[in-house]
């Protein structure tokens, strides 16, 4: 399944609404930009990638437990963190069509314009030049790469640029009734800060041992400048991170570790390991000294699905040093005092979301008995994070067949999330399941009644076979397996 073009994204999107995966967020009120709402499946999809990567982090691993902070915090975690200092984005405005563009972005949309017209070379150049001055923060020095290169606004076509300027990306609000300086808060644009100023509470609670890790999911906030690509920057999105804490000297290892780990989740998706590279970051954040990014390959390319960051003891020892309070860590083993050092592991649940739609999205074309053709909308969501795992389906209304089909409903639910239909041709049925991902189906028909025995459908391969209703629930389980 090949999908590289915008169109590909536009049919993706249309599928999600119209089966109830993703709906743009206050619809009736024309939307709001960057904002979107998860349907009765999508909701679904999301919670079972949340529970997945939950378990993977936590019950697989005797040394990671799990909090949920709160997205408001005391606003001078801000400060210590560097984000009201630092979390901004160099953006640059067209003077004539008004239109603000980051300006990694515009640089980066030119020279996949160059890579079209096979300008492989001046491509490559021209990305190189722009990380190596984003690093050194050479504002004047982009502005002339954008005009050396004649990079024009989309809009308006012109290269009527104003200087480029940092903008802060974080919300912010007030606490309490009197709006003044003093009761500025912030939403949240990461859920790590939560982690780390509760780094004692926790290793103390749970008599947690270096090197241990702290996991925790929930929204973050950050208003992005251009929101585009759907659901793949929002301004209000999930993030699901975990924080190692280790000695102290032994980053490089853990990092090593846990790029590994993460890519190894990702492939237990089911999913090619050709969809997914890696990409290191020249320019680093202000509290990392390594970071690289899993990047997948989205029907608009290879962009960042996760974020793995060595960020050293930045954080912790900005909070001891802001709050004045101690947050060391006594090892036993070393026998002395000292601040840990992080290995982030960063992955946006939105983002996963996507890529599994991309993943999943096939117009397969069916060549049927009569070498006529047809087409069927299938998504082949890994079966064990599909959003209903097993339709059960009665051939007909009567005869008895829906209180059979009922009875199977009643004790599958138990174990997994079924739907029950019996409206509609057995085929239009099928093509439902399909297009919302089910990964299996049963009928329930005449024979049923004699023998005890039901047609099991596959989504993917569309064979069937007959199974004993004893063992339904049984031979589900055991696809439903990792
Ligand atoms: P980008 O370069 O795409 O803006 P980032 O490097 O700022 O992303 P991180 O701060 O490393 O992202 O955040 C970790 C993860 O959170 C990302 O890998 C991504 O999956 C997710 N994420 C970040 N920003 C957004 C957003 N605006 N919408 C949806 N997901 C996001």
């Amino acid at each position: 399944m090949s999908m590289t073009d915008d169109n590909q994204l536009q049919k993706i999107i249309a599928h999600a609404k119209e089966y109830g995966f993703i709906f743009q967020s206050s619809e009736i009120y024309d939307g709001l930009s960057a904002v979107y709402d998860y349907g009765p499946y999508g909701s679904e999809l999301k919670k079972n990638i949340r529970d997945y990567w939950w378990k993977s982090m936590t019950q697989m691993h005797n040394n990671i437990v799990g909090i949920d902070a709160a997205i408001f915090m005391q606003p001078t975690t801000w400060k210590a963190s560097g984000h009201l200092a630092n979390f901004s984005d160099p953006l640059i405005d067209n003077k004539d069509s008004k239109k603000r563009y980051r300006v990694d972005h515009l640089i980066e949309q030119f020279a996949e314009k160059l890579e079209k017209n096979n300008e492989h070379e001046e491509a490559r150049t021209l990305l190189h030049e722009m990380e190596e001055l984003l690093k050194q923060d050479d504002f004047d020095g982009l502005k002339t790469l954008i005009e050396k290169n004649k990079i024009t606004c989309p809009i308006s076509g012109t290269a009527n640029w104003t200087p480029i300027r940092q903008f802060n990306l974080m919300f912010s609000t007030q606490l309490g009734s009197v709006s003044d300086e003093a009761n500025e808060i912030y939403l949240r644009p990461e859920t790590a800060q939560g982690i780390f100023v509760n780094f004692l509470n926790v290793q103390k609670s749970a008599r947690m041992k270096i090197p241990f890790g702290i996991a925790q999911t929930g929204k973050a906030f950050r208003n992005e400048i251009v929101a585009r690509q759907f659901i793949f920057r929002m301004r209000e999105f999930e993030q699901m991170e975990m924080q190692f804490f280790i000695q102290p000297g032994t980053q490089k290892e853990w990092y090593e570790y846990w790029k590994k780990e993460r890519l190894q989740w990702h492939l237990s998706l089911g999913i090619e390991a050709t969809k997914y590279r890696f990409h290191d970051h020249v320019k680093l954040a202000h509290y990392a000294d390594a970071a690289v990014d899993i990047e997948y390959d989205f029907p608009f390319g290879f962009k960042e699905v996760e974020g793995i960051h060595s960020r050293t003891d930045f954080d912790l020892s900005n909070h001891q040093k802001f709050s004045n309070k101690k947050l060391t860590y006594f090892d036993p083993e070393l026998n002395k005092h000292y601040i840990p050092y992080v290995i982030e592991t960063s992955i946006g649940l939105d983002r996963m979301c996507l890529l599994i739609l991309s993943h999943s999205y096939e117009e397969e074309i069916l060549k049927k008995e009569d070498d006529s053709v047809d087409t069927r909308t299938v998504m082949h969501i890994p079966p064990f994070i599909a959003p209903i795992k097993l339709a059960i389906l009665p051939l007909t209304k009567k005869d008895g067949l829906p209180e059979i089909a009922r009875d199977i409903f009643d004790t599958c639910k138990q174990e997994f999330r079924c739907f029950y239909e019996e409206k509609d041709t057995i085929g239009k049925r099928y093509r439902r399941q399909d297009a919302i991902g089910t990964p299996f189906c049963i009928t329930i028909d005449h024979q049923s009644k004699e023998d005890q025995m039901v047609t099991l459908r596959y989504r993917d391969s569309m064979k069937q076979e007959r199974i004993p209703i004893s063992s339904i629930t049984q031979i589900i389980q055991n696809y439903l397996r990792v």
